[in-house]
């Protein structure tokens, strides 16, 4: 099964696609993740993902659309995938869409995150996240065992340079401008699932496991 996480930056995106990832054993891929693992590992890519993404800005769609395709032909994808951050824009749903259907594949299913976007600076204001496995907390509402640590894995928990309030707000912006039409586009296709962002993690999964069968 091949997912899409749809919604703004901080609607709880990555927080559903990694109990998802666990429950159904599917790769949570994110686009984010991939670029900010390459700026840590100083490679070109990185460097070039760093420009924009230190602004909110979208990286463009040749470097993303190529990093996603190769991410996704992994082995590890063979059996579906759950994106999270991809597509972002209208030519990243096309290329996408295209490349799998080279290979007689599509998207299943693009759940999307609902939230308003004063939630949403709150609770991005909030966010920490694990340097080393991407796992998301909240400084409020989704506290880690340990201060500072992440449960899972051990690793720091850190604040991420794009989550300050001006940055958020330019990334809203970006949201509303290029990626909110991927709504209708999954709708159209009758694939699109609406799930409320700021209900609990339990009830979201929950609600999920009724319509994904494994
Ligand atoms: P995220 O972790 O999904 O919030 O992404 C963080 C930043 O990475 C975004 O603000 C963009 O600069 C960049 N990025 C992530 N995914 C994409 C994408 N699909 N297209 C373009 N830029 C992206």
């Amino acid at each position: 099964m091949n997912i899409v996480m749809l919604g703004a930056p901080g609607a709880g995106k990555g927080t559903i696609a990694k109990k998802l990832e666990e429950k159904y054993h599917l790769p949570h891929v994110s686009t984010g993740d991939l670029f900010r693992e390459n700026i840590k590992n100083n490679t070109s890519l990185g460097q070039e993902a760093k420009t924009y993404m230190d602004k909110g800005a979208l990286v463009p769609d040749t470097v993303t659309i190529n990093m996603l395709l190769d991410r996704i032909s992994k082995d590890d994808c063979k059996n579906g995938f759950i994106l999270d951050g991809f597509p972002r824009n209208l030519a990243q749903a096309d290329g996408l869409k295209d490349a799998l259907s080279k290979k007689s594949e599509k998207i299943d299913l693009a759940i999307l995150m609902d939230a308003k976007d004063e939630d949403i600076v709150k609770r991005l204001s909030g966010r920490r996240v694990c340097e080393s496995c991407g796992t998301p907390y909240h400084i409020e509402t989704l506290k880690p065992k340990v201060d500072g640590i992440c449960d899972k894995c051990g690793g720091k928990l850190i604040q991420r340079k794009d989550d300050t309030e001006e940055v958020i707000r330019d990334r809203l912006k970006v949201y509303h401008e290029q990626t909110q039409v991927l709504i209708e586009y999954y709708d159209k296709e009758g694939i699109l699932l609406t799930m409320n962002g700021f209900d609990s993690i339990e009830n979201i999964l929950s609600k999920l496991e009724k319509v994904i069968k494994l």
